[in-house]
């Protein structure tokens, strides 16, 4: 069975989300001159995001961290695994060095896993968010069928990663009106071994003297919520409607029930 297949019937059952809010505990995350910690905002905007799915899409959402806890990128991944998600999104933000690049550099950036960095701010962002490091560092295991299978499993959980990220975007962008830095494509601790489309974003910079401003506020912490609830309603209709056809015409069989 393909691990991203979602038809219109495991659908209604509704669909099982892992949200991720970034850091926690000893790991601030970004900081902002007027007291914005990373962490502390990824879990609220997570927490409102949970109470948006679940009310909307009746999806059952699971947060890797719902209290101010450290948690290692790694665990975060097994965590998520165990769940069986239809998807997965990590929640996170952003800050630049020096006090220049504060002023200039503000926006929503949505990225996907790749090998390469899409380019050097790329590149730089996930340094900074895979800085904590994993706990261990996991190889491929199993006989080689296996491993093809688990391989061709991933390119189209990869393609659909990228889908997530563009619907999320898209909407994110749409309902905050917040300056679009672009779907990017950064090799992500946390995205690695994920076994389902999975997505990471960069809802802003707490260092930018307006846009920090704005990260604050409660109400704009809402349309985040809301922007990515929309992304995410988009990208479950257009899969349930790809993989139903799928299974229609017997290119896939139809997921036994649970
Ligand atoms: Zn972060």
């Amino acid at each position: 069975m393909l691990l991203t297949l979602l038809t219109a019937a495991t659908l209604a059952q509704g669909p099982v989300i892992v949200l991720d809010p970034g850091h926690g505990g000893s790991q601030d995350g970004a900081t902002s001159a007027g007291g914005l910690v990373e962490k502390h905002l990824a879990l609220t905007v997570a927490k409102k995001l949970k109470a948006r799915l679940e009310a909307e899409l009746q999806a059952k959402v699971t947060l890797t961290r719902d209290t101010d806890a450290r948690l290692h990128l790694d665990e975060r991944v097994v965590l998520a695994n165990r769940k069986k998600p239809d998807l997965f999104v990590s929640i996170h933000a952003n800050s630049m060095p020096t006090a220049t690049q504060r002023r200039v550099n503000e926006g929503i950036e949505t990225y996907f896993l790749s090998a390469a960095a899409s380019g050097e701010d790329a590149k730089k962002v996930a340094a900074r968010e895979n800085a904590e490091g994993r706990q261990q560092a996991k190889g491929p295991s199993g006989d080689t069928l296996a491993f093809i299978l688990a391989d061709l499993q991933k390119a189209e959980t990869h393609h659909d990663s990228s889908r997530l990220a563009y619907a999320v975007h898209e909407a994110l962008i749409e309902t905050t009106g917040a300056q679009d830095r672009g779907v990017q494509q950064a090799p992500f601790y946390v995205l690695m071994g994920l076994e389902a489309p999975a997505v990471l974003v960069e809802v802003g910079f707490v260092s930018h003297p307006r846009e920090g401003e704005r990260l604050a506020d409660a109400k704009y912490q809402q349309q985040l919520a809301d922007g990515i609830a929309r992304g995410i309603a988009k990208f479950l209709g257009q899969v349930t409607a790809r993989d139903t056809r799928k299974v229609r015409e017997g290119v896939v069989p139809a997921p036994e029930a649970p």
